[in-house]
């Protein structure tokens, strides 16, 4: 990492996980979804409302946890708010991609996310970094799954 953007990240991650977007919870009907990172003692709790299409209408979450965690989760929502289903999970994948294959070139849509990818050579902050977007995966597939339920 150059000294800029190591600056940049901490001042991004430090932002973030001071005044987190988008905390607090939905209303119904939403897909609450628990997630933990024992290893840090990060907590989520992501709360996100999927339109008939699938696309991500709305997201919020609570949590605690290191800042690492709390920012991730902070500036996904602001990424994934109003996606469609297609954009959400391309974001999911190249996030991933980003964190923990090693990316040098992350794509410009994660924005400030990309800034996230320095965690990559630590294992445990993965972890951090992650927690947020397991979630989220896991919150698409029980809208999902409750879909395929209902018709
Ligand atoms: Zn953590």
């Amino acid at each position: 990492m150059n000294p800029d953007f190591e600056e940049l990240y901490q001042q991004v991650i430090l932002d973030h996980s001071k005044r987190p977007r988008n905390f607090g919870a939905l209303e119904d009907p939403a897909v609450h979804v628990d997630g933990d990172n024992p290893s840090c003692g990060d907590e989520i709790h992501l709360h996100v409302r999927f339109g008939d299409e699938g696309q991500v209408e709305d997201l919020r979450f609570t949590g605690v946890g290191c800042a690492i965690s709390q920012a991730s989760a902070s500036l996904m929502t602001l990424k994934l708010k109003g996606k469609s289903k297609k954009d959400a999970l391309e974001m999911l994948t190249s996030f991933t991609d980003v964190v923990t294959a090693g990316e040098h070139e992350a794509p410009k849509m994660l924005g400030d996310l990309r800034l996230l990818g320095g965690v990559r050579k630590f294992p445990q902050r993965v972890k951090c970094a992650m927690l947020a977007w397991r979630a989220f995966e896991q919150a698409m597939q029980e809208a999902s799954s409750g879909k395929i339920s209902t018709e």
